[in-house]
Formats: C-alpha cells, structure tokens, sequence
C-alpha cells in the first residue's frame, strides 16, 4: 500500500479497468454457471442491509425477525412451516453445517463411534469432500442408476453402525437430477439415520414447476426422514451472490454443533461463520415478497421452456445428449470429436461452456439470465461447427 492515497476518480477509473475484463450474465454468454443476474429488487433490499451483521443479532433485530421470517418461508416451500436454520453463503456452508450437524447429533446419541461415515451419491456436489476433510468424516460414495440417479440399493450396501449421515441430492450440480428421497428416506428412518438432502439447485424450482403439472419424486420435509434440507437462494433464487440456505426439521440439530459466544448479544451460535451479512437476508426475504409463488413460477416455468429449445437445437444440430434433462440442464457431446475439443471451439467462438465429469459432456445450465435469442445464437455456432 501507497503512504498517500489516490483520488476517488482515479479509484473508480481503476475499477472500470478490472470491471471490463470480467464476463456478464447479461450477454448470455455465461451457460456453464449456477449464479445469474440477481434481481433487482433483491440488489436494492442488499444494498439497504449491508451494515447488518447477524453474528449478532441483538443489535440488529430487524434484520433478525427477517431471517426467522425468511426461514418459515422456505421451510413453507419445501413442505414443513415450523422449521430452524440459517441464511449462510451458500451450498458449501449449509452442507458443511449440515454434516456437522448430523456427526455430532449421531455422537451424542452413541459416544461408541470412532470413525463416522456418511454416505453420498456419486454425483453428488465437490462441498461434501470439504465437509468430510473439515469434520474427519470417511467419504463413501454410493453408485448412480443408468439416469445417473443414485442407486438406493447401494447406499443400502454401505450403511454401516459408523453411518452418520446419508445425502441425497435433488438437482444434481452436473445433471440436474433428483434422487429418489422417498425411498432413502424410509431406508433411513427404518435405520434411525440422519437424512440430509442437498436441493442448492433445485429447491427453488422443483416446488414451482411442480405446481405448474411438470413431475418430481417427493425430496422435502413431507417425507419423515428428510433432518436438512440445503436450498440456495442466490441460484435460482435470483438473490445476489452469497446467499444460502440451510433449514432443519428440529432445533435439536442446530444445538448439536452450538457454540458458547462469550462477548455477543446471542448466547449461542450454530453458524460456521461468526460475522454474517444480513444483507443476504434481506434480498431473499424481498424477493420472495416481490414475486411470490407466481413470480417465481413463472422464472422456472420460463427456463425448462427454453431449455427444450436448446435441446431440440442440440439434436438437430447433430450432436448427442448424454441424458434426458429432468431440470434446466443440458448435457451433451459430438460423436466425432471429444469433449475437451468441443469445449475448446465454444470457447473460442466465446461461449462460457462447463464440462461435467460423469458422464463426460459439455454442461449448459439454463439459468435466466439466457433467452430465446441466446439459445439460437449457440445454435447457430454448434451447426457452424459441422460435425
Ligand atoms: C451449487 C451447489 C452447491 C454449492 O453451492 P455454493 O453456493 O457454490 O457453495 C452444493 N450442492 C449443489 C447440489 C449445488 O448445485
């Protein structure tokens, strides 16, 4: 750092700099990315809450009575109104915590584990390896079925007496598939297992599109089994980023992992983080006031229509879809040249293309920030391509 400062102008002509070398969600550009133009109303009811911190709440109770508002809301969404949680950073966060949650919740119940287990899908998201190194948790990772859903039988091979948690996840980060909860969700209730479902993607579409007619298995708080439920405002949501949400079916949970906090206007504190934004908060809470069941329909109604535009351009174009797409995402390949290649012609031609893992395909999430005249555009290049 400089002794003197520069002036303001200089600052903000500098930041324009950096500004211009980053991508935008608006030029469509972007089809590899959960995140998307966040709202505006949402922007606006942030950008009003940023000094509030909720690592302590006392001081800011306003911003308080909004994250308990906002918890009912979603635990309304995902089928169970009185529910306990947080308004954290992400996915990552709230399947952190939920892993937490879940080891120590099974500790205190049977002090005799020594080696604590959870079981996950196969596709399920990088955050549960962090989760498993942070917590010293042993990893097992149970196979998917030929739609690339978790197979039930063999997350029933893997229970074992060090099991702690079983994750299903509904809206898969590289497919957008949903797992079948119910019968996980029996499986862990028979075992006295915790049940954590990671709906980061698809918690705030599946409920709407249900309601539109489009058919899901049951994956929320309706089925007994479900302790935790990751939902993540700032992807579908359209709240800025970083926005998570991690929700709980008993307060027992969130005491699991409670930490005294000596000096603060809260006793006790669940949270990974100390220092927390209400800002977050307060965009969910706006956003999901501002647009209600109908708004929010209609922006997952809106993203499947254009993701079977894009599926169909993708077929006739000539190309292979790995996948039936359950969710707003498309996976695909060529017959004649690989993956990495293809992703390599996209970018050059400057599409933002992601590729999954398994299977190996290039990934496009259709968020809504891509419209009918960016499909069409990607179109277009993919036949430019002639494969
Ligand atoms: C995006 C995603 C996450 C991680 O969320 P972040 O907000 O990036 O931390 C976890 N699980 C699933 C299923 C996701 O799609």
């Amino acid at each position: 750092m400089e002794d003197k400062g520069i002036s303001k102008t200089e600052v903000f002509r500098q930041l324009k700099e950096f500004k211009k070398k980053d991508m935008t969600h608006r030029s469509g550009k972007i089809l590899g990315s959960m995140c998307t133009c966040p709202h505006p109303v949402g922007l606006r009811a942030y950008q009003m809450f940023l000094e509030s911190n909720l690592g302590d709440p006392g001081l800011f109770k306003g911003t308080k009575a909004m994250e308990d508002e906002v918890i009912t809301l979603l635990g309304d969404l995902l089928g169970k109104q009185d529910i306990h949680g947080h308004i954290i950073t992400g996915g990552t966060e709230a399947n952190i915590m939920a892993m937490r949650a879940a080891r120590n919740s099974a500790k205190l119940e049977n002090p005799g584990i020594k080696d604590p287990e959870i079981i996950v899908p196969k596709s399920a998201h990088f955050s549960f390896k962090k989760a498993a190194d942070m917590l010293c948790l042993n990893i097992m990772e149970a196979k998917l079925d030929s739609n690339y859903k978790v197979d039930v039988n063999s997350i029933e091979e893997m229970l074992s007496k060090n099991t702690v948690a079983v994750v299903a996840v509904a809206g898969t980060t590289e497919l957008g598939k949903v797992d079948p909860v119910e019968d996980i969700s029996n499986i862990c209730l028979e075992n006295n297992i915790y049940l954590h479902v990671d709906a980061a993607f698809g918690g705030y579409s599946i409920p709407f599109l249900t309601e539109i007619g489009y058919e899901f298995p049951k994956f929320d708080f309706k089925l007994k089994g479900v302790c935790s439920i990751t939902i993540d405002p700032h992807k579908m949501g359209l709240a800025p980023i970083p926005t998570g949400g991690i929700l709980f079916r008993e307060k027992k949970y969130l005491d699991a992992m409670s930490i005294e906090t000596p000096y603060l206007t809260e006793d006790r504190q669940s949270t990974i983080v100390g220092t927390r934004t209400g800002a977050s908060t307060a965009a969910t809470w706006a956003l999901m006031k501002y647009l209600g069941r109908e708004g929010y329909k209609k922006v997952s109604n809106q993203c499947m229509e254009i993701t079977k535009l894009l599926y169909e351009g993708i077929i006739e174009s000539g190309f292979e879809m790995v996948t039936e797409p359950q969710l707003n995402i498309v996976a695909f390949k060529s017959k004649d040249i690989s993956v990495d290649e293809l992703a390599r012609r996209l970018e050059n031609l400057g599409w933002a293309v992601s590729k999954s893992s398994y299977p190996r395909a290039i990934r496009v999430i259709v968020m809504p920030h891509i419209k009918e005249k960016h499909v069409k555009a990607f179109i277009e290049d993919l036949k430019s391509l002639n494969l």
